[in-house]
């Protein structure tokens, strides 16, 4: 995990206001020649200006003009944003604009800001404190309430080293980022295409690393490329950080196959979605919002039209909390924990904002208590929480399946597994094999976790000198193969006890048999035949069954009659004992207990010929040693033959000939028989 120092600020306010020249000023980029400059010129244009502060940070500036920019802007930068420029002009103060961003800046909860009152030079000491005052009192309500206003002249330079100053304490309270090995993800801002390059799309790259060569896939049309090249602050990198502004230089997708709004990421890393559960916060001014009101969500990059569902409200007020089901016009590719904005299309305004607790729900019905119950611990619970959740019922599921369900990013998953296996909350059920361990360190490789140096070299590299810290980096997540299956620790000790009194009472019903059908326990439990397998390796494994791929039963259980059934044994082999080459027939064997029957031939007492003629073991091999005796010697093997020398009838002498030519141990040419192919 790597510390970086690395910052993404976003520019607000009224048009006109002095944003882009705040931006030029501070940078020495003009925003407003991006355009321009990236077609003259063969480097690859971000969209942003940076700079380094007077304690060194290196900080990026995004402020792409227009309006409807800016609120995707802010979007895409949650997660990368660190801070807000929040500009307003010292000659006019508060405009609709200023209002309009304030309340989006508000509904997504940016904390960090700095105030910048500009063109100061055009009032005067009275004016601007007295615009001060008003722009304390206007932002009263606000999360920028406290935020420190800095007034400047970017015409005069005015307040500019101040300004600079105020930004390095302002990042003093910006909690550093860590960079885990999650998994990349980047709402695509821009997509164009420069001769010799091919297709681009830039945006702030979110969650995870993305490297030089990594697969890729476009969301929601699911279109695979390549990693060709990446490009950040005008220099060519092989590595691409979460929270930085990138250029991504892709092979093997064409620019107009690319949407403003899809989102580059890894392979099956996410799945579209067209509905998403959402705590939605509406704003103050906001008109009252109805069951079913069409509304337009920006979240990430892309904006999409929907339908809102209130879940637990008839209607949702001004000011308050609901939550609420949207259904999506258009499929897109979001996570649990994103923040999204709604507006409504006319008059076109921003009614409210929220984040998103489930990004695949199922299709909610309204005012169900569980359902909000459930969605208000997505909103609170920790991954681990989310997991466990997942698995409350018990039931072992596939570790993608929990991932999915839980909507987790897999790198958090993964950590908070580990963290559940370390507490004793969850279980790994699959066995990890010799052959299991090589399978995760493969995928452990193709992924790229735990086979890579350290990446600070390239952290060196994105930001120059920046400090990143010499202790040793903590263990990356392991890898969980998306078929291992997991259970909570509770489930797995339920599961046990279900089990084990399904094969106790199975063997009080039928002490003479070795064990119940496997494939009975599996419909009696409802599990997939993949789960299933996993969780008897592992019960044969902890010792409390025992799988002999026939039947599964107790260790301790052993076939055993019971004083009835004794009695049975006892009369039948004193039957067959007293006549053993004439043994009783069918209606003995018809009213003896078929268990005891069974138990008679799985025990090897008595040796199943034909469904008539049951022989003693020791008489079935004498009978037998005699056959194949008699064939080694000139002597026909005839049906007489065998009747005479075993002084039985032809019913039985014919019964176990017959019996032989089926093992093949005999073959039969007209009277005689002779040395059959073998045993079956
Ligand atoms: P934006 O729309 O917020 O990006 O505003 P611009 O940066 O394009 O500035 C709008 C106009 O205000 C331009 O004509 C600028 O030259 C002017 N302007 C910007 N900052 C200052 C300043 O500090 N003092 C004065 N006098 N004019 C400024």
């Amino acid at each position: 995990i790597l510390i970086l120092s690395m910052y993404t600020l976003g520019t607000a306010g009224h048009v006109d206001h002095g944003k882009s020249t705040l931006v030029q000023s501070l940078t020495g980029i003009n925003p407003d020649r991006w355009e321009e400059e990236q077609r003259r010129e063969m480097t690859i244009d971000l969209g942003f200006a940076w700079l380094a502060t007077p304690a060194g940070r290196a900080v990026s500036l995004v402020d792409v003009p227009g309006h409807e920019r800016f609120i995707k802007n802010m979007l895409a930068g949650v997660g990368g944003l660190d801070a807000v420029l929040f500009v307003i002009a010292a000659d006019e103060g508060i405009q609709p604009q200023t209002i309009e961003h304030r309340q989006i800046i508000d509904l997504l909860g940016i904390e960090h800001a700095l105030i910048v009152l500009t063109k100061c030079d055009l009032v005067d000491a009275e004016w601007r404190d007295l615009m001060i005052e008003e722009v304390r009192d206007g932002l009263r309500d606000s999360v920028m309430a406290f935020a420190p206003i800095v007034p400047v002249s970017a015409r005069t330079g005015a307040g500019m080293a101040e300004l600079l100053h105020a930004l390095d304490r302002l990042l003093d309270d910006v909690p550093t980022r860590t960079v885990a090995a999650g998994v990349p993800r980047l709402p695509i801002d821009r997509a164009f295409s420069i001769g010799g390059f091919g297709t681009v799309v830039t945006g702030t790259l979110l969650d995870g690393p993305l490297h030089v060569g990594d697969e890729i896939e476009i969301l929601p049309a699911g279109l695979r490329g390549r990693v060709r090249g990446i490009q950040t602050h005008q220099t060519k990198h092989t590595t691409a950080l979460p929270g930085t502004r990138v250029a991504i230089n892709l092979s093997g997708i064409e620019r107009s196959a690319i949407s403003r709004g899809d989102v580059l990421t890894l392979p099956n890393a996410l799945q579209p979605t067209t509905l998403i559960d959402v705590q939605l916060r509406l704003a103050a001014d906001a008109p009252v919002l109805l069951h079913n009101d069409p509304l337009d969500l920006f979240v990430g990059a892309v904006e999409v039209a929907c339908h809102v569902a209130l879940l637990d409200q008839e209607t949702l007020l001004p000011g308050s909390f609901g939550w609420v089901q949207l259904r999506l016009h258009a499929p897109i590719a979001v996570q649990r924990g994103d923040r999204c904005i709604v507006r409504r299309a006319s008059p076109s305004r921003t009614v409210g904002g929220g984040v998103i607790v489930d990004p695949h729900p199922p299709r909610h019905r309204r005012f169900r208590p569980t359902v909000v119950a459930n969605l208000e611990t997505l909103a609170r619970g920790t991954p681990l929480e989310l997991l466990a959740q997942v698995l409350a019922d018990g039931i072992p599921l596939a570790w993608r399946t929990v991932v999915e369900r839980s909507g987790l990013d897999a790198a958090i998953a993964e950590a908070a597994l580990r963290e559940g296996c370390n507490n004793g909350t969850l279980l790994i059920v699959t066995l990890e094999g010799e052959s299991q361990k090589s399978k995760i360190k493969n995928q452990n490789q193709e992924l790229g976790i735990g086979n890579r140096e350290s990446t600070s070299e390239n952290v060196e590299l994105l930001y120059g000198a920046v400090s990143v810290p010499a202790a040793p980096v903590p263990p990356l997540p392991f890898y969980q193969p998306p078929t291992t299956v997991i259970i909570s620790a509770t489930g797995w000790t339920d599961l046990q006890a279900t089990i084990m009194a399904l094969l106790r009472d199975y063997h009080a019903r039928w002490p003479l048999r070795r064990g119940i059908s496997r494939e009975e326990v599996r419909s009696r439990l409802a599990l997939g035949a993949r789960l299933f397998n996993d969780v008897l390796a592992r019960a044969a494994h902890e010792e409390w069954l025992v799988d002999d791929t026939a039947s599964l039963h107790l260790p301790d259980h052993s076939p055993t009659p019971t004083a009835v059934q004794q009695r049975a044994i006892s009369a039948t082999l004193a039957q067959w004992r007293a006549a053993p080459t004439t043994p009783p027939g069918r209606e003995t064997l018809d009213a003896l207990d078929p268990e005891v029957l069974a138990w008679l031939v799985t025990s090897e007492q008595l040796v199943k010929v034909s469904a008539e003629v049951y022989l003693l073991a020791e008489t079935y091999a004498a009978m037998r040693r005699w056959v194949d005796e008699r064939l080694q010697t000139a002597q026909p093997l005839t049906l007489a033959a065998f009747r005479d020398a075993w002084t039985t009838t032809r019913k039985y002498a014919q019964a176990f000939l017959e019996h032989l030519d089926d093992l093949k141990v005999t073959k039969r040419l007209g009277d005689e028989r002779v040395q059959g192919r073998g045993t079956k």
